[in-house]
């Protein structure tokens, strides 16, 4: 007889390990699946930092999910003695007057950041390129653009926060099985039986969140229309190393960032400060939507020529980085939907399944309390948070 579980969450990424922290604290019998060891290096979530931001310009829909995330990783923080989310203040640069997209987003992305700001009454400033050439020299801004900065913007640790959520969820209890890879869901005697590559478990419930996995999950059974409508796509996030000018690229003195220039597909980037102690690279990133991919099959490796690109077009032009140099660069995976939102439901004609691909390149902050969201849904608990807007039912992604 298999082993039987309230609820399998399968994937232990950003959200899978959150749902299960969430549904552990909250008595739930549990059990956490993942095909490799999480926190590992072939999904979304590696890679040392990811942004946060209170005001997001993505919509005012997830300004919630990230003030909520910000308390449970300073609870996680208490619990586990991790340092999971750092405080660096944020910039939001661009042209004054374009109308620059991001995330896909057909919008102005700082005006619309900025109206987002002042709605949520968040602690925020509008800068002028003089007043970013005082406070922040490091960027070498145009005279057209300008910036929204954020008090508490900053930034979060992928491999942290999962690991302490791992942690957590089995100090309330959960099972965790790392190196299992789950191969088929079948509804059976009212239970769902989830099949594995060591063997099957049943659940009242089952949390699909396996990231980009998520658009081949389980073949043709779970192929809804939506699914294939999911892109996956491959980015590569740089490491520069400006030893000469280190103490500008502290924490304590670059913020987090996020600079759109044109209209074009790959016309933004974002960074982060030197994030470890006595080291001296700072991590740059763009984002690309012109070749999709998938886990199985992504280029891992990066070019030499794409570590000079990303040199000669974006690190040189706009930073005073003396001697900057390419010392690391890795892969990672956006999974994206048609709007650039995510998709956090149930799944239409399986009762007792949910989704959660709650990506689009900008879930992890948000995926803590999305966790403990879809952990409410799942335990029929009054929800704290409003997860209807990201229904894909709502966002037309069904037909
Ligand atoms: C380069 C890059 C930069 C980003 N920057 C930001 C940022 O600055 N700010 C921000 O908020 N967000 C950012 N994001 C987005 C954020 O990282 C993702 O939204 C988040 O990590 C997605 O987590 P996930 O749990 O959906 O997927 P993952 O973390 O990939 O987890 C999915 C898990 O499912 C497991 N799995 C899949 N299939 C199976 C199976 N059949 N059986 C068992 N296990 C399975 C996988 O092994 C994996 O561990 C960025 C993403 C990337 C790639």
């Amino acid at each position: 007889m298999p082993q039987h579980f309230d609820t399998i969450v399968i994937g232990l990424g950003a959200v899978g390990s959150a749902t299960l922290y969430q549904l552990a604290r909250r008595g739930a019998k549990v059990l956490g699946l993942d095909q490799f060891q999480p926190p590992h290096s072939l999904g979304s979530s590696h890679g040392q930092t990811r942004i946060t931001r209170l005001a997001v310009g993505e919509g005012d829909e997830y300004v919630p999910l990230v003030r909520r995330s910000h308390e449970i990783w300073r609870e996680l923080e208490a619990a586990t003695g991790q340092s999971i989310y750092t405080r660096t203040h944020g910039l939001v640069l661009g042209p004054r007057d374009g109308a620059p997209v991001h995330q896909g987003r057909r919008h102005d992305f700082v005006h619309s950041t900025i109206d987002i700001a002042r709605r949520h009454g968040i602690d925020h400033e509008v800068l002028d390129h003089a007043d970013l050439r005082r406070r922040y020299p490091q960027f070498q801004l145009h005279d057209h653009e300008f910036a929204y900065w954020e008090r508490d913007a900053g930034f979060v640790r992928p491999e942290a926060a999962i690991s302490a959520q791992l942690q957590q969820a089995q100090v309330h209890g959960a099972t965790v099985q790392a190196g299992v890879r789950v191969t088929g869901l079948a509804r059976e005697g009212g239970h769902l039986r989830v099949d594995t590559t060591q063997g099957s478990y049943r659940a009242e419930q089952v949390v699909l969140a396996a990231g980009p996995w998520l658009p081949g999950l389980l073949g043709q059974e779970l192929q809804h229309a939506w699914a294939p409508k999911l892109a996956v796509y491959r980015q590569v996030m740089f490491w520069f190393d400006v030893a000469a000018a280190a103490p500008s690229f502290e924490p304590s003195a670059f913020p987090v960032f996020i600079w759109t220039f044109r209209d074009g597909p790959d016309d933004s980037i974002y960074g982060f400060p030197i994030a470890e102690a006595g080291t001296s690279a700072f991590k740059i990133a763009t984002a690309q939507y012109l070749e999709t991919t998938t886990p199985d099959t992504v280029d891992r490796t990066v070019a030499g020529a794409e570590k000079d690109s990303m040199l000669q077009r974006h690190v040189l032009p706009r930073f005073q980085a003396p001697g900057a140099h390419c010392t690391d660069a890795r892969a990672c995976l956006y999974t994206v939907t048609p709007d650039h939102g995510f998709v956090v439901d149930r799944l239409p004609g399986w009762p007792g399944v949910h989704v959660a691909s709650a990506c689009s390149g900008h879930g992890f902050k948000h995926s803590a309390a999305v966790g403990e969201a879809l952990a409410q849904q799942v335990l029929d608990l009054p929800e704290r948070l409003d997860l209807r807007p990201f229904g894909h039912t709502l966002r037309g992604l069904a037909v």
